[in-house]
């Protein structure tokens, strides 16, 4: 089975779209979304019926349960706070009852994915180092398991005695490991790299790849500015930051 993994698409209908044009080249079997398709940008309706179109197998994130009420926004910073209120006015009375309908993990024979951690996964932690990792491969049942949040893509490795982090683009498996590889994100990338990030994963070679694609960004902006969202929204695409 081949796997396109998406996360963090925050509303960015531009950069989704360009990731799905890329799939198109990738023989894709099924797409799994990590979490938080809205937020952020200006699209959300958009985001969430081309996911729903192609049959995306998602988990919640934790703007997706803020905006649906299943999580309180206040912890958020303002920017965040905001755009979830305006998510939030824009969806139909549906979509709002998805996103609130959303587990926090799925697993299968192949995989397991998270929006941001396996232990504890409703407390949405940010998996930002190799030591933030030991409790969710302690409950990891599955060799790989796949995350976002971090908005940063991240390979990290559990091997007999110790974890590792790698910035790799493309690896195979080695049996003897588990594994948990962040995918980045599709429409807020935070690496200083504004090109969207999402991975493909086929199960029947072993072969993970964490891939870039550039899109519409300024687009995408233009949007975000329309909309009347904080213009900080619309800047930070293009930093990549
Ligand atoms: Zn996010």
């Amino acid at each position: 089975m081949r796997y396109a993994i998406l996360s963090d698409i925050h509303s960015n209908l531009e950069a989704l779209q360009a990731v799905f044009e890329a799939c198109r080249y990738q023989n894709v079997d099924k797409i799994l979304s990590l979490g938080d398709v809205v937020g952020y940008g200006a699209s959300p309706n958009e985001c969430l019926s081309i996911l729903e179109k192609v049959g995306a197998v998602s988990v919640a994130g934790n703007h997706d349960w803020a905006v649906s009420g299943r999580l309180d926004a206040s912890y958020f910073p303002v920017d965040g706070k905001e755009s979830i209120l305006w998510t939030r006015n824009k969806l139909s009375f549906e979509a709002i009852t998805s996103l609130n309908s959303l587990e926090l993990v799925y697993q299968n024979e192949d995989l397991a994915i998270s929006h941001s951690s396996f232990f504890e996964p409703e407390a949405f932690i940010y998996l930002t180092n190799a030591e933030k990792t030991l409790n969710s491969f302690d409950v990891m049942s599955r060799p790989i398991c796949f995350v976002g949040h971090t908005h940063v893509p991240k390979v990290y490795i559990k091997r007999e005695n110790d974890v590792i982090s790698l910035n790799i683009a493309e690896f195979e498996l080695d049996a003897k490991h588990k594994y948990i590889v962040n995918v980045g994100s599709v429409g807020q990338p935070r690496d200083g790299n504004s090109f969207a990030s999402y991975c493909i994963y086929d199960s029947d070679m072993h072969i993970v790849e964490l891939k870039r694609i550039k899109y519409d960004v300024e687009t995408a902006q233009r949007k975000i500015v329309k909309a009347g969202l904080p213009n900080f929204l619309s800047e930070r695409l293009t930093i990549g930051k």
